[in-house]
């Protein structure tokens, strides 16, 4: 059986821990360089992203999930995570992993829309999954992607804008899918991305 950390120092880590176990996958709480460096898959929750990645510095973690992400270790990140992994965040030096080459402007619908649901639509993909009923994104104090580089999928888009990217092993979302009960992005992330068997 597969192993996803999902990392656990703040924000909604509790719901993609459940959202993977409810798929058949082994979920474990990730809070320090030693476990993520043993799990075969990680997800990096929304939140805070200056205060994630504030703690990922403090416990020395940066650098291993940066490298071995760069190694081929599948990644999940959603609204925060999807800015730490953000090569550039417009007017900010925060800690990041990065790697991703996107560029992303935090809080970029603006204070009187801080959380929003809309249907979004599927851009640039062929998996079937996202055929069957239209995916609802749920955006709290979500970041914009303002420009993707070439090898950047649009898998789902928002407004003429990216809302969900993959970049070869790496999936991010600018919105929550573990906050409602359509499973399809985790599914996607396990199964297309990933590669893991389905259970
Ligand atoms: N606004 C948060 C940030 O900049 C992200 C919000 C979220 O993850 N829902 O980190």
């Amino acid at each position: 059986m597969k192993t996803v950390g999902v990392i656990s120092f703040q924000g909604d880590f509790d719901k993609h821990i459940e959202r993977s176990r409810a798929l058949g996958l082994h979920a474990v709480p990730v809070r320090d360089a030693e476990a993520a460096a043993q799990v075969d898959a990680i997800i990096i929750p929304g939140g805070e992203s200056t205060t994630i990645g504030k703690l990922l510095e403090r416990f020395d973690m940066i650098d291993l999930i940066r490298r071995r992400i760069g190694d081929g270790l599948p990644v999940l990140a959603t609204c925060a995570g999807a800015i730490l992994l953000a090569d550039e965040i417009s007017g900010s030096d925060q800690p990041r992993i990065g790697g991703l080459h996107i560029s992303v402007r935090r809080n970029a619908y603006g204070r009187q829309i801080e959380s929003f649901e809309a249907d979004v639509i599927v851009g640039d993909s062929d998996w079937p999954g996202w055929q069957e009923s239209n995916v609802l994104g749920v955006f709290i104090r979500a970041p914009i992607i303002d420009s993707v580089s070439d090898e950047v999928k649009v898998i789902l888009e928002f407004e003429g804008k990216p809302v969900l990217v993959r970049q070869g092993a790496i999936l991010a979302a600018t919105f929550h899918p573990e906050l409602t009960a359509d499973t399809r992005v985790h599914e996607y992330f396990f199964h297309a991305v990933a590669g893991f068997p389905a259970q």
